[in-house]
């Protein structure tokens, strides 16, 4: 599943999948949903935080879709707030 991609200028590009469209997209394009090892489910903007993550594009389609089809929650294996997704629909790009 991971691939190595460059920019460039030879800088290493992370690719990670949209769970709403499953494309693989670099990791600037998406934005992290992580729950953490004690269960908490957060945004990750920095990509920093331990814990199982799931990927969605920055896009008002992909997060509504994830939310209609349960794809981060099946992709972190946890129940995600709908406070979470409004602040989501914040980060459309
Ligand atoms: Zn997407």
């Amino acid at each position: 599943m991971k691939h190595r991609v460059y920019d460039s200028s030879g800088k290493r590009i992370c690719i990670r999948m949209c769970v709403s469209c499953r494309e693989n997209k670099p990791k600037s394009e998406l934005i992290r949903i992580v729950k953490s090892p004690d269960g908490v489910v957060a945004i990750d903007e920095k990509s920093a935080l331990a814990g199982r993550g799931a990927y969605v594009c920055k896009s008002r389609e992909c997060i509504e879709k994830s939310r209609k089809n349960r794809g981060i929650e099946r992709g972190i294996k946890a129940q995600v707030p709908k406070e979470i997704y409004e602040v989501l629909l914040n980060f459309e790009a």
